[in-house]
């Protein structure tokens, strides 16, 4: 009896595919294979096997199963779940998936001579790669390097035998990890909430758990514990901690290596392909115990994953917005669904969707109310900038110079908080009143003093700053308007001008050995002043830092769409939070324009609560998340009076269902991105209807012309 593999391949294809399984393959579900799709063989993973029936049409063979670990059930179940729940292809969250075992696999680490072997052709070049190759080795690229010859020669010898590679096998192991080690002292209110996880951890099954704790509460320390147990459950018990893209993993894995005594796997955008090849295979090998990650991280192929925790869990980059939509978070609880393990949500600053899960009892609310030992939570005011405004073309009040002069005399350090890269978020021409755009989307032009550019935030396009304006052509009229941190900087150092001056930015920090370097010198106290984005804005604990200035608070308030205030409050909240971490009192003072905003005075009297009580009463009255829920479906396309028309086409395609209201199509707040223009629709529905299915529904309805895409998003967090 013959069987028909439905194989998934990780692209933009409506299903799985059949085809025929050759004889003697002996597939099973979860393999990796290779399959003829139109002129070319693909990767695929089967998904089911059934017999074949009889009388069937001829299908095609798969061409061969890869030698490569398979998918683990749950990995299946996930993929197919994530894709059903974005109302997208199932092939696009396979494709995430598979990208670590997709990767090269890591290099050989290093080239020995071979004994015994001579060169069949000796040239000086030969000769001196032989001379000096160190008998400890040396990788291809330092050899012919160290040796001055191309890599060609080395090569040469390496094909004849005369080297020989050793791979780096130890190195793809990773260190076991050990759960017995003693973590650090817990407090009680430390110890209780421990408990309680590493309870639900040996419980085994589904649940999830809120941890909601001030910052600087040993949130890390109280869910390492729960990590302790999820290793301790058996012998191939494996956790996964998701981090925000933008947080540094690294101060989680040290801390994770430090308490059980072996490195984590690491998964982020700046893992390299082999590295990330070798986090895969761990993975699903079970060699890799715990992993360290951004939100990519969830699509690992787990054997046996006992804990999801979700740090930061509020934080807006667990939505990814490009390629295959989805909120890392949410489909964290559906992965710990799906492998009946629990997850840990924690935070300082909760999102509103969680808070009101924990309110009903969904899920379990941990609280930590203060900080651990003598470190208190700092003072926080609020300075009025119509009463006590910066002198014209400065960002700095007096009463916030005052505090980081004496901050500064008493040898403590200050961290200035904007949000906004560059020297100034717009540039204007003084004779025309042109405001330089981007030329294909509808975004400024920050000025990037540094590097002497103008800079498109949203598309990275750039260019040179111009001497003229492009517009009227007036010479040196171009200004800049607002503050970047850049500017901030420029200001600093000329109030302090013998201060440690420093700039924690996306761009002054590109990649995490930058990072590391920076956080280090802050800690060590070799800075005096910090301006920063939120790049530096979370899970650093600086010990001296007792003064945090928030130059424009009113900034995320601005244009706001329905998660505005709440967004503010969290990056406040724990911009704030970074001062007065140890036995030393620390202070934060905000500028803004609405000191009676209330996101300002819930900062001020540091009453969440009241904050958050205030927020879903609105939110409730208005059938908005986290009481109704949203989808939004994006249009582009080059072509304005074709995307016009195919809105038209769309709005009269919405499926009618009770509960559910469909609004738009409107002009896309961002108009214009790369040459296309957009249009959006929302879509609002009481809590309980199915609006993935609903958006499946509609978009199968439709049939875009080619240059027109539609883009579904589940749950929008953007609205531009
Ligand atoms: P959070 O994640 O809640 O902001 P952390 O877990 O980062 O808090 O803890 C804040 C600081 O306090 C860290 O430096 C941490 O090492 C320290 N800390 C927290 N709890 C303890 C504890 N029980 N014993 C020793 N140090 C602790």
């Amino acid at each position: 009896m013959s069987r028909i593999a439905a194989v998934l391949i990780p692209m933009p294809l409506p299903e799985a595919f059949d085809y025929a399984e050759p004889e003697g393959m002996a597939l099973s579900v979860g393999d990796q294979v290779r399959v003829p799709l139109g002129p070319r063989d693909v990767r695929g993973v089967v998904m089911a096997l059934r017999e074949a029936a009889g009388g069937n049409r001829p299908l095609k063979p798969v061409s061969e199963r890869l030698d490569e670990p398979p998918l683990p059930p749950g990995t299946l179940a996930f993929v197919q779940w994530a894709g059903r729940y974005a109302a997208d292809l199932p092939g696009a969250p396979l494709a995430i998936a598979l990208r670590g075992a997709r990767a090269p696999p890591p290099r050989p680490m290093r080239l020995l001579r071979a004994p015994g072997v001579a060169p069949a052709r000796a040239t000086p070049a030969r000769a001196r790669v032989l001379e000096v190759l160190p008998d400890t080795g040396l990788s291809g690229a330092d050899l012919s390097r160290a040796a001055g010859v191309s890599a060609g020669v080395v090569k040469s010898l390496l094909d004849e035998g005369v080297l020989s590679v050793e791979f780096a096998v130890e190195s793809r192991s990773f260190g076991r990890h050990e759960p017995a080690l003693p973590g650090a002292e817990l407090n009680a209110s430390q110890a209780a909430a421990a408990a309680e996880l590493g309870g639900m951890v040996r419980a085994t099954g589904f649940q999830v758990a809120l941890l909601d704790g001030v910052t600087g509460s040993g949130k890390t320390e109280v869910y390492l514990e729960a990590v302790a147990a999820a290793l301790a459950a058996g012998p191939e018990g494996q956790a996964l901690i998701l981090l925000p893209e933008l947080a540094l993993p690294q101060a989680v894995i040290a801390r994770v290596a430090g308490r059980f005594g072996a490195e984590p796997g690491e998964w982020h955008s700046g893992v390299a392909p082999p590295a990330r090849r070798r986090v895969w295979e761990g993975v699903a090998s079970g060699d890799c115990q715990i992993v360290v990650g951004a939100r990519s991280a969830l699509f690992l192929p787990f054997r046996n994953l006992r804990l999801i925790v979700v740090d930061e869990e509020h934080d807006g980059s667990f939505k990814q917005e490009e390629g295959f939509i989805y909120h890392a978070r949410d489909l964290a609880v559906a992965r710990g669904r799906i492998e009946g393990a629990p997850v840990v949500l924690a935070s300082a600053t909760p999102s509103l969707e969680s808070l009101r899960n924990a309110e009903t009892g969904r899920y379990r609310w941990l609280r930590l109310a203060a900080r651990h030992g003598s470190a208190r939570m700092p003072d926080i005011d609020l300075i009025d900038l119509r009463e006590t405004p910066p002198e014209t073309g400065r960002w700095l009040s007096p009463p916030l110079v005052t505090a980081m002069a004496e901050t500064w005399a008493r040898g403590e350090q200050s961290l200035l908080f904007l949000n906004r890269r560059g020297y100034a978020p717009l540039v204007l021409c003084k004779a025309c009143g042109e405001r330089l755009r981007a030329p294909d989307s509808d975004t400024w032009l920050v000025e990037h003093r540094y590097t002497g550019r103008l800079v498109c935030h949203l598309t990275g396009f750039s260019m040179p700053k111009p001497a003229a304006c492009p517009h009227c052509g007036a010479k040196d009229s171009l200004t800049a308007i607002g503050p970047g941190v850049e500017r901030l900087e420029e200001e600093a150092r000329g109030l302090f001008p013998d201060a440690r001056i420093a700039v924690f930015s996306s761009d002054t920090v590109f990649d995490a050995r930058e990072a590391r370097r920076m956080v280090q010198t802050m800690a060590q106290g070799e800075i005096d002043i910090l301006v920063a984005t939120q790049a530096a804005a979370k899970g650093h604990n600086f010990p001296n830092l007792t003064l945090v200035g928030v130059v424009d608070a009113d900034l995320g308030l601005r244009g706001g769409d329905l998660r505005a205030g709440e967004r503010t409050y969290q990056l406040l909240a724990q911009a704030t939070g970074r001062a007065g971490r140890r036995d030393r009192p620390g202070r934060a003072l905000i500028q803004t324009y609405a000191p009676e905003h209330p996101v300002m005075q819930a900062l001020k009297a540091q009453d969440r609560d009241a904050f958050v009580a205030a927020e879903m009463a609105e939110r409730e009255a208005a059938g908005l998340p986290p009481f109704g829920r949203l989808a939004a479906a994006i249009l582009s396309g080059p072509d304005d009076f074709q995307l016009e028309a195919f809105a038209r086409t769309m709005a009269e395609a919405a499926p009618n269902a009770q509960g559910v209201i469909v609004y738009g199509p409107a002009d896309a707040p961002l108009g214009l991105v790369r040459g296309r223009r957009r249009k959006r629709f929302l879509v609002q529905a009481g809590r309980e209807g199915d609006l993935s299915a609903y958006m499946a529904a509609w978009r199968a309805r439709v049939r875009p012309p080619g240059a027109i895409r539609v883009t579904l998003d589940i749950d929008p967090y953007s609205f531009l």
